[in-house]
Formats: structure tokens, sequence, C-alpha cells
């Protein structure tokens, strides 16, 4: 099989770059490990940037999402019992988050590209990324019957996600990784509770970081920040709640929280890792394949977003005027963004966050959060990083 581009993986990198190419008629192939069903069901983040949205206006795939996305323009914090809101669109131009689950996203790109007579082939096995230097890389897998076959391009994509065969393909030595452990956990919840709350919640409690993030009108994700080394199943759903109660408690309001059927409990070990360059030979590594945020900020998906983008902008160019420019300049320029998120990403973990074994680092958050509170500028910086620029 001969394409002009092969992209490794399905997830919002991978079928943002497919749909983007596919409209400027450059012929690819999207190879993903999972079945159709699990990718579009597959439930991990919900905050799309106006950029991202924007971008997926402009491909004609962002119908549902602007008929079914809350819109949201204010956060609210939480310290020591009070609470005070950011109003984050109003500070930052009107520019709103939309609440849209990731699984929807990848829905409504699979569906565009399919209808456009994309070829996906799901449920691929024993990928291998060969002569990544060529001018015609190859990759072979086997597909869901069972046949071994090869696919040979120009460009590979490498957007299978922080486990995938595309960064491992490259040689040992060729990248830098940057990697921090941030020495904290999270219990990542899901729950069949309506949402107690307009607008995302983040609390800072001498007991740990809790959060409550919207994802539906009947689905709810929740944080709790946990000792090092916690077992999901260390935490009984009673446990759950009882924490997410204490933390979010409020002195003088009536507040209350929704519970619900807990969907999905899962311990989330808080971590960044960035690769540089982002790119070797003909392969272009995209999203978690190349850099690992923490969920605070909301970032991943819409940095996947934008280096699918940025990588589908060269790629045009190269195939319609032979630039190489954006080719040559694409880890660069992906790498800026991913680093000023992670400033940003590193900044909130440190002021949302105790540090059990250091309150000192608790009493620093809290004097953050009061800045924030008090001050226009410091409320002005947070939300042009937050709400992305
Ligand atoms: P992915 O979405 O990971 O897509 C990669 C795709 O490649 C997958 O479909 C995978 O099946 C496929 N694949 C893997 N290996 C191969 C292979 N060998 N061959 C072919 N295909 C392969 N961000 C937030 O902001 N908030 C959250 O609450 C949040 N929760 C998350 C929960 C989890 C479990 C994870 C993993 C991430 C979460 N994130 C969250 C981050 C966000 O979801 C990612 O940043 C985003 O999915 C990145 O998109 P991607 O396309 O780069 O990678």
């Amino acid at each position: 099989m001969k394409r002009s581009v092969t992209v490794v993986g399905a997830g919002p990198a991978g079928l943002t770059l497919a749909n983007l190419i596919q409209q400027s008629d450059i012929d690819c192939v999207v190879l993903e490990r999972a079945s159709r069903a699990h990718v579009e069901t597959r439930p991990r983040a919900g905050v799309l940037e106006h950029r991202s949205v924007t971008m997926l206006e402009s491909l004609g795939l962002a119908d549902r999402l602007l008929m079914e996305a809350d819109r949201h323009g204010t956060c609210e914090f939480r310290v020591s019992g009070r609470a005070f809101q950011v109003s984050y669109s109003d500070l930052y131009g009107g520019r709103e988050h939309f609440v849209y689950p990731q699984q929807e996203v990848v829905k409504d790109l699979i569906g565009g590209f399919l209808d456009r007579g994309g070829d996906i082939r799901f449920s691929v096995s024993d990928v291998e990324l060969r002569d990544l230097t060529s001018s015609r890389p190859s990759v072979a897998f086997t597909s869901e019957d069972g046949t071994r076959e090869t696919v040979e391009s120009d460009f590979v994509a490498g957007s299978d996600g922080f486990h995938g065969v595309s960064r491992p393909s490259i040689p040992e030595g060729v990248l830098t990784e940057f990697t921090h452990h941030h020495g904290i956990e999270w219990l990542t919840i899901l729950a069949e509770a309506p949402p107690s709350t307009k607008a995302t919640i983040y609390a800072l409690h001498d007991d740990g970081f809790a959060g409550h993030m919207l994802r539906s009108p009947s689905v709810s994700r929740f944080y709790l920040q946990v000792a090092v080394g916690t077992k999901a199943s260390d935490w009984s759903d009673e446990q759950v709640w009882e924490a997410l109660h204490k933390r979010f408690a409020l002195h003088d309001s009536s507040w209350t929280l929704t519970e619900g059927k807990i969907i999905e409990k899962r311990v989330l070990d808080m971590r960044s890792h960035v690769v540089e360059p982002m790119s070797y030979g003909r392969l272009y590594l995209m999203g978690d394949a190349a850099h690992i945020i923490t969920p605070v900020g909301a970032k991943g998906m819409n940095l996947a977003m934008n280096d699918a983008a940025t990588f589908g902008r060269a790629l045009i160019d190269f195939y319609t005027t032979g630039s190489e420019t954006g080719l040559k300049t694409y880890s660069e320029d992906c790498l800026r963004r991913v680093w000023r998120a992670q400033e940003f990403s590193q900044w909130m973990v440190n002021m949302i966050h105790t540090d059990v074994s250091s309150p000192f680092f608790g009493r620093l958050a809290q004097a953050r959060l009061e800045h924030l509170a008090e001050s226009p500028a410091y409320r002005a910086t947070f939300a042009e990083n937050y709400v992305g620029p």
C-alpha cells in the first residue's frame, strides 16, 4: 500500500491531522490499535480551548460541539472554607472553554474523516516503523483479520500516545527527555452525578486538593489528592464521597455536593514529560507521544490538537509549494507552546496542592491563592494562560 502520510494512532492528535490533510487532498491512512467502539467511548479530557474549537469549525467538524458543549468563562477556587471565582473569559477578550468530552471529539473526528472517504484501520497490532530517515519510510502492521501488511509513505505521524511505538522507534541518544514527577498523586473519579456547580472547582484543603470538573449534565469528574503509593482499591466509594464533601465544604454556604454512582476510579501519577526534538527523519511525533502534562489546566488534548494543526499546515505547504520550512520548524513551533503550558501547569500545581510532608508549601499555595483572589493583575495573567493564548 502506498500513501502520502501514515498516521499511527487515532486519538485527538492523529484524527485532527487526518481530517486536516484529507481536506487538502493529501492521501493518508490511520492505524489504530484499539477498536472503533473503544476509542469512541474512552473518557479522558473534557475541555477544549477556543483555538481548538476554531480549528474544528474551520474543518466543518464543530456542528455538534457548538450545539452541545457547555461554555465556561468562570472557575472557582476554595481555600480554608472560603470560595472566590475568577471570570477568566471577561479578563481575556471573551474567550471561553468548551466543555465537551474527549470521546465526543474523537467520535466527530472519526465520523468526519470516514464520511469523506477516509481510511482508518482499527484493531491493528504489531505496528513497526521502518526506514524513518529514508524518503519512503514504511509502517508494518497486522490487520484485524490477521493479515500482515506494509504501508509506504512520505511521512509518518507518530500520534500513538505516551505508550505507543513511535517514540521508542527513534534510536537511543537522538531525543533529549525532560521528566518531572510532581510527587503528587490524584484519585480520578468519574461519577454518574449531575454537576453540583456551574464552574470548575479547585479546592485547597489541609488534607489535600479536591477538584470538581464538568463533563455532561449527568456525569461529573472529581479529583482527590491522595498519598503517593495509594491504590484505587484503597478508597471505598463511601470514603471518596466523604473526602469530597469535607474538602469542598464552605463555612458560610448551603452549597451541597450531589453524589452518584462511581463509574471509574483510577490513580493518576502526576508527571510531566517532554522530548526534544519532536521529529526524527520523516517521523513527526504529536500529542502525548511527545509530551505529557498534568491535567491541571486542562491542556493535554489542546496541545495534541495544536501539534496536529502545526504539522498539518507544514504538510499542506510542502505538498502545495514544495517548501520544507514548516517541517523544519515543526518541533520548535510546537515546543514553544508545550513549555509554556508546562510552566503554567506547574504554577497551578503549586497553587492548589498541599504537601502533607512539608506544610510550608501548603502555606505558599494559600498565599498564591490569596494573591489570585485579591490582585486583578495576577488574575489577568491566570486568565491568559488558563483559557489559552
Ligand atoms: P491519545 O489520545 O492517547 O491517542 C493515542 C492513540 O494511539 C490511542 O487511540 C491509542 O489506542 C493508539 N495507539 C497506542 N499505541 C498504538 C500502536 N502501537 N499502534 C496504533 N495505535 C496505537 N487531560 C485532561 O486535560 N484532563 C483529563 O481528565 C485527562 N484524563 C486523562 C486520562 C487518561 C487515562 C489519559 C491517558 C490521558 C488523560 N488526559 C487528560 C490527557 C489527554 O487525554 C491527552 O493529552 C490526549 O488524549 C492526547 O491525545 P493524543 O492523540 O496525543 O493521544
